[in-house]
C-alpha cells in the first residue's frame, strides 16, 4: 500500500447528482443536534402518527406479536399470498380491473415500491410526469432510475389541482408515465372524480402508465368520497399504492403495497419485471405483514379522527383559524392527507426564501417545519406542517412562526 495514494476520496455515484430528500435533510439533522444539546424542538416536519401518540390499533399489534414463531423464514417474493389476496379483494371491490393476488406486490413501505415500479419501467432518458409540488421520493427515484422528471403544476390559485391540458402538453416521445398523489402530500388537495377522469383520458390517448399514490386514501376532512383512480381506468394499466403507514397508524411496521390493474396482455412483461425486482430483495419483512389482514378487516383507522370532534380535524381547524388571523399567511384548506401547506404573502415579504426561513425558525424559535421548496416546487413561498400534533399546540407554533416572520420583515 506504501506509495499508493491512500488519500483519494471515496466519491458517490453520479446517479445521486440530482437526488434530494430534504424531509430528512440538514434541517432535521440540525434539530437532532439541538435536541441532543437539551433544547426542546416542536417537530411538525414528518407525517409520523406514532410521534404524536397515535397508537397502532390493537388488532394489528396482536397479529404481529402472535406470529413471531411463524415469521422466521423467507416468504413469497411479492409478499404473503393470503395478504395479497385480501388486498386484491379490496381493490376489486373498489372497481379495479383484472386484479388478483399475482398483481399485488407488498413492500417494506410504499417507498420501496415506488422505486421498484420506476426501476422496472424506465429506460435512460425516459420522462415521468410528476406533480409540483411532489412527494420528493418520486423525483428522487425517477433520477436514480435514469429517468427525467417533468412537472405539471398544482398551484394554490387552482386549489392545488392539476390541469389535464397542461399535463397533455408536457407529453412527448420519451414520456412513460403520469404520477398522481391523491389525497396529496404536501398540499392536502383531494382530486374530484371528473378531473381524474380527464387525466385517465389523457393517459389512454398517449398509452401511458398511471401511477397513483393513494397512501392517504382514507384520510379526508369532508364527505367527498375518495375516488380510486383504478376504478376509472378499466383496461388501462394503472398501479395504485397504499399501505399501513398513515391510515393504519403503523409507519414503523414498514408495510406498503402496489396493485397493478388493467389489461393483462398489456402489462404481462412489466408484471414479470416487478416480480423479478421483488425477488432481488428476497421478500418483504414477514413479521409486519401479519398486520395487513386485520387492518383490511375493519380495525379502526385514522379516519375516525378526521370527522367533527376528531383530533385531526380539531388541529386542522385550529391551523385554519391561525392562518386566517395572520397578516402574513394564506392557505387552501387541506381536504385530505396529514398536512397543511400555507404560503407567505408576497406583498408582506417580497423576497421570502422558504428554506432560509425554515432554518431561522428552527434556530430561533425551535420549530421544525419543511419548506415548500423541499417538494420540488420552484420559487416556493410555502411551509408544510403536519396536522398530527394536538390542537392545543397550534397556538404556540403559530405564535413562534409569526415572531419569526416579523423578524424576517425587520431584517
Ligand atoms: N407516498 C407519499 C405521498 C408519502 O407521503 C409517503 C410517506 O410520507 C410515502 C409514499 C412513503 O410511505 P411508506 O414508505 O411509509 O409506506
Amino acid at each position: 500500500l506504501q506509495g499508493r495514494s491512500t488519500l483519494a476520496a471515496i466519491t458517490p455515484s453520479p446517479h445521486l447528482k440530482d437526488v434530494r430528500y430534504d424531509i430528512r435533510g440538514h434541517l432535521a439533522r440540525r434539530a437532532r443536534e439541538l435536541e441532543q444539546a437539551g433544547t426542546d424542538i416542536l417537530k411538525l416536519n414528518i407525517g409520523n402518527p406514532a410521534h404524536y401518540g397515535f397508537a397502532t390499533p390493537e388488532p394489528l399489534r396482536l397479529a404481529v406479536a402472535g406470529h413471531l414463531q411463524d415469521s422466521e423464514g423467507y416468504g413469497h417474493e411479492q409478499g404473503m399470498t393470503e395478504a395479497r389476496a385480501a388486498i386484491a379483494e379490496v381493490h376489486r371491490a373498489r372497481g379495479s380491473h383484472g386484479v388478483d393476488a399475482e398483481h399485488v406486490f407488498i413492500g417494506n413501505g410504499v417507498s420501496e415500491l415506488i422505486d421498484i415500479s420506476l426501476r422496472a419501467l424506465l429506460r435512460p432518458g425516459d420522462e415521468v410526469l410528476l406533480p409540483s409540488p411532489d412527494y420528493p421520493l418520486w423525483t428522487a427515484s425517477t433520477h436514480l432510475n435514469g429517468g427525467k422528471p417533468r412537472y405539471y403544476s398544482c398551484p394554490a390559485e387552482r386549489g392545488h389541482l392539476p390541469d389535464p391540458d397542461e399535463i397533455e402538453a408536457l407529453i412527448g416521445p420519451a414520456t412513460r408515465a403520469i404520477v398522481l398523489i391523491n389525497p396529496n402530500n404536501p398540499t392536502g388537495a383531494v382530486y374530484p372524480r371528473a378531473l381524474l377522469q380527464q387525466i385517465v383520458e389523457v393517459a389512454a390517448r398517449h398509452r401511458l402508465l398511471l401511477l397513483s399514490d393513494e397512501i392517504y386514501d382514507d384520510i379526508r376532512f369532508d364527505d367527498t368520497p375518495m375516488q380510486p383512480l383504478a376504478e376509472l381506468c378499466g383496461e388501462l394499466p394503472c398501479i395504485s399504492f397504499g399501505g399501513l403507514s398513515k391510515v393504519h397508524r403503523a409507519c414503523g411496521y414498514r408495510v406498503g403495497w402496489m396493485v397493478l390493474s388493467g389489461a393483462h396482455a398489456r402489462t404481462a412483461a412489466y408484471r414479470d419485471a416487478l416480480q423479478l425486482l421483488s425477488a432481488l430483495r428476497v421478500c418483504p419483512n414477514i413479521l409486519a405483514q401479519w398486520a395487513i389482514i386485520p387492518a383490511l378487516q375493519g380495525a379502526p383507522t385514522i379516519q375516525a379522527l378526521t370527522g367533527p370532534g376528531g383530533r385531526l380535524e380539531a388541529t386542522r381547524q385550529a391551523i385554519i383559524e391561525e392562518v386566517r388571523r395572520s397578516d402574513y399567511l394564506q392557505m387552501v384548506s387541506p381536504l385530505g392527507a396529514l398536512y397543511a401547506f400555507p404560503s407567505i404573502s408576497s406583498q408582506r415579504l417580497p423576497g421570502f426564501d422558504d428554506m432560509a426561513f425554515a432554518v431561522s425558525l428552527l434556530e430561533h424559535e425551535h420549530v421544525l417545519l419543511t419548506p415548500g421548496s423541499s417538494f420540488n416546487l420552484a420559487g416556493s413561498r410555502h411551509l408544510r406542517l403536519t396536522l398530527l400534533p394536538p390542537a392545543g399546540l397550534v397556538a404556540t407554533v403559530f405564535e413562534r412562526i409569526e415572531r419569526a416572520l416579523q423578524r424576517c420583515e425587520a431584517e
